[in-house]
């Protein structure tokens, strides 16, 4: 089984993934924080965005892992756990840019498509229902407005020692959400077969209980 969820930033993607994947016992794959990885690699490592040639060879060297820990997912890079590096400012500035980028667009699907071929999964990111799991069993996209989304990804940098405003984080989201869904591949956008949620007002537990409600139903049925 293959659960997408697929939505701007900050819209609640990962919390609810996170939940519904417990409820359910079936595995996480958070797609954004791959993103941010090969993002963080390529900044660590000088090569510059507009080198294709370089960053095709790059791709070729690099071990994205997810490893279970007491503190939750950490993301291993090569052997490095680069967890709290890829929520970095630096890295969240500039992965659109990265994540836009062809060569790198086709090395992620192709290794999100492995790992979760593995086991029942859900998966969030911007194109899991619209490109990498077209046929996945649910597709669900959500939304949640500007201010109840600035003010999440406030709490996340609040809790990797960063400070921010809710003005600067409300327009670097605006920016970011611009960017990805006007970008030539795979742009974000609501699958027509994807359920929205708008989770605005609603705590963690209504939207997991949400989720996990409407795959139970359609399992009981089948
Ligand atoms: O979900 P998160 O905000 O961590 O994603 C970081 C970035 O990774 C997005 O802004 C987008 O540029 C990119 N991304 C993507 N496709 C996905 C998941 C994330 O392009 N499936």
């Amino acid at each position: 089984m293959i659960i997408a969820i697929d939505g701007p930033a900050a819209s609640g993607k990962s919390t609810a993934a996170i939940g519904v994947a417990k409820c359910l016992n079936i595995t996480y794959l958070d797609t954004g924080a791959m993103y941010r990885a090969v993002t963080f690699g390529l900044i660590d490592n000088n090569i510059e965005f507009e080198n294709s040639t370089t960053i095709k060879r790059y791709l070729e060297t690099i071990d994205i892992k997810f490893s279970e820990s007491s503190s939750g997912l950490s993301l291993i890079l090569n052997n490095r756990d680069i967890t709290k590096e890829i929520r970095s400012t630096i890295v969240t500035e500039k992965v659109s840019e990265v994540s836009a980028l062809e060569s790198v667009r086709k090395s992620m699907v192709s290794i999100q498509r492995k790992m979760a071929e593995i086991d029942d999964c859900i998966l969030e990111g911007r194109d899991i229902g619209s490109v990498v799991f077209p046929n996945a069993d649910f597709k669900f996209f959500l939304i949640a407005d500007e201010k109840a989304r600035a003010e999440r990804r406030l709490e996340d940098l609040k809790a990797i020692g960063e400070e921010s405003s809710v003005e600067k984080v409300m327009s670097d989201l605006i920016n970011r959400d611009y960017k990805d869904s006007t970008r030539k591949h795979s742009p974000l956008k609501k699958p027509n077969d994807a359920i929205i949620i708008d989770t605005s007002d609603l705590g963690i537990n209504e939207v997991i209980d949400k989720i996990v409600n409407i795959v139970n139903q359609k399992r009981t049925l089948q």
